[in-house]
């Protein structure tokens, strides 16, 4: 575990119980308050980057936040991946478990070029059953995924193992 991102991590409020009895909710808001937690955040994920992606993609909703931010710090441009139904255009989807019942994420099938670089972000990596979905829509789009980063990794989980079996490298700020 790394005790480097200690200021951030203090910056990040859990809130038990919610949006259900025994999830403990890492709620990154208290860290989005913060100029300079917030400025850090986006720094310190950016660093996790051996080269600039093509393009920065950006899960729904709470990801969107860190990804564009990321994606203006770099230089980039931004791709949303969104709940399927939301984008107008046409999409690709994929389907993934949650605790009951399943959802799906969809992206517009033009969002990137063939061999595009992308680089995946999101707020927090818990089964990691959102992430693999956001990856296999990248590399159906015919781009490749640069590495997967997120400002929570929740090890008990082991979402990172499954993403890494996706052929993905992983990367979180802070671990519970
Ligand atoms: P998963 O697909 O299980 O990896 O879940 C990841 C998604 O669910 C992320 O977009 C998170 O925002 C959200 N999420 C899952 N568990 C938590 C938690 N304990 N606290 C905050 N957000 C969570």
């Amino acid at each position: 575990m790394t005790r480097d991102n200690d200021d951030l991590r203090a910056l990040i409020r859990t809130i038990s119980d919610f949006p259900k009895p025994g999830i403990q909710f890492r709620d990154i808001t208290t860290l989005l308050l913060d100029a300079q937690g917030f400025a850090a955040t986006i720094e310190r994920l950016a660093s996790q980057m051996e080269e600039k992606p093509d393009l920065i993609a950006g899960i729904d909703a709470r990801g969107f936040v860190f990804a564009a931010a990321l994606a203006l710090h770099l230089g980039t441009g931004l791709l949303l991946i969104r709940k399927d139904g939301k984008l107008p255009g046409e999409t690709i989807a994929e389907e993934y478990a949650l605790e009951y019942g399943t959802d799906r994420l969809a992206m517009h099938v033009d969002a990137c070029a063939p061999g595009a670089k992308v680089a995946l972000v999101d707020d927090l990596i818990a089964t990691g059953g959102t992430a693999v979905a956001a990856a296999r829509l990248i590399e159906r789009a015919g781009a490749s995924v640069t590495g997967a980063h997120f400002v929570i990794g929740l090890t008990e989980l082991e979402g990172s193992e499954r993403l890494r079996a996706e052929g993905v490298n992983v990367h979180a700020l802070i671990e519970y």
